[in-house]
């Protein structure tokens, strides 16, 4: 779905706008989805994916605040949960206008152009919207590498969803396909995607659980912190593999001293 008014240097830049989805949490009001479907169109960005939306998209409030987006309205996605939706995603970044007791690291919406055009292909890139009462989570901000604030008032720091959707749209574009960021996108490697660091995560926090280093009714900020680092480290798929081997072995050697049998791993399997 290309642009035939753009040249075509700038075609190839526009094309990582069609990796971007929009994901929008437990949004209460289907109208604000419409209004960021149109937000979306007039900016060339095209999936739009719904969690747990709290109204019918196709009522008549969205469809008319759609306005001339209803198609992109009508082929979001809807899913139930946040797993699904950042499904094949090796960047996510979520949107918050509230600043957290244990910060993430923070991005404004002029920083975030270059760090998208950096995922390299097939990569997707999500960015997360939060609901229009209490915005996103901790837990939801957790399963992002950036935290993005829109820099405004800050008695009164608060957008409406879809303006909020609007803004970072505007900037992915002036700078994607506005010719701004020089065309040669920095060689990077594809990052580890959110379900592969989600399977890390679970399978961490049991190990940490079973070798006794945490306590199972008192995990949240542990994970949180060791969340945070893991992000900020942004690891390739090779190195989560060998973090994994690492926690698998760990677990083995658990179960193994358990029985009575503990011995020196075999390493002649290993291949790293
Ligand atoms: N009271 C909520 C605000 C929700 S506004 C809260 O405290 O988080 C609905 C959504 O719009 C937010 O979850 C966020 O995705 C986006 N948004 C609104 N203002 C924003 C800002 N200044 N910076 C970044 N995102 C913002």
């Amino acid at each position: 779905m290309s642009d035939p008014a753009l040249p075509e240097d700038t075609l190839v830049t526009a094309s990582v706008l069609q990796r971007i989805k929009i994901v929008m949490v437990e949004t209460s009001l289907a109208a604000n989805l419409g209004a960021a479907a149109r937000a979306m169109k007039t900016m060339g960005l095209a999936q739009l994916v719904a969690v747990s939306p709290r109204e019918p998209l196709d009522n008549e409030s969205a469809i008319a605040r759609a306005s001339g987006a209803q198609e992109l309205l009508l082929n979001a996605v809807c899913c139930d949960s946040l797993d699904e939706a950042l499904q094949g995603c090796s960047l996510v970044i979520g949107t918050s206008a509230r600043s957290r007791n244990l910060p993430w690291p923070m991005l404004s919406p002029v920083e975030l152009p270059p760090i998208v055009q950096g995922v390299p292909e097939p990569g997707e890139i999500a960015i997360l919207f939060g609901r229009e009462r209490s915005g996103l989570t901790n837990e939801e901000l957790a399963r992002c590498h950036y935290h993005l604030h829109i820099p405004s008032n800050p008695d009164y720091s608060s957008l409406n969803i879809a303006a909020a959707v609007q803004v970072v749209a505007y900037e992915l574009r002036r700078q994607l396909v506005g010719g701004d960021l020089d065309n040669e996108p920095h060689p990077s490697v594809p990052l580890a995607t959110a379900e592969d660091l989600e399977g890390y995560f679970d399978h961490l926090q049991r190990v940490l659980v079973d070798i006794g280093f945490a306590d199972p009714n008192n995990l949240r900020q542990l994970m949180l912190k060791l969340r945070r680092f893991y992000m900020r480290a942004q690891p390739e798929p090779v190195e989560l593999n060998i973090l994994r081997g690492i926690i698998s072995q760990t677990e083995k050697s658990l179960i193994r001293a358990r029985s009575g049998q503990d011995r020196a791993p075999d390493r002649s399997q290993d291949s790293h």
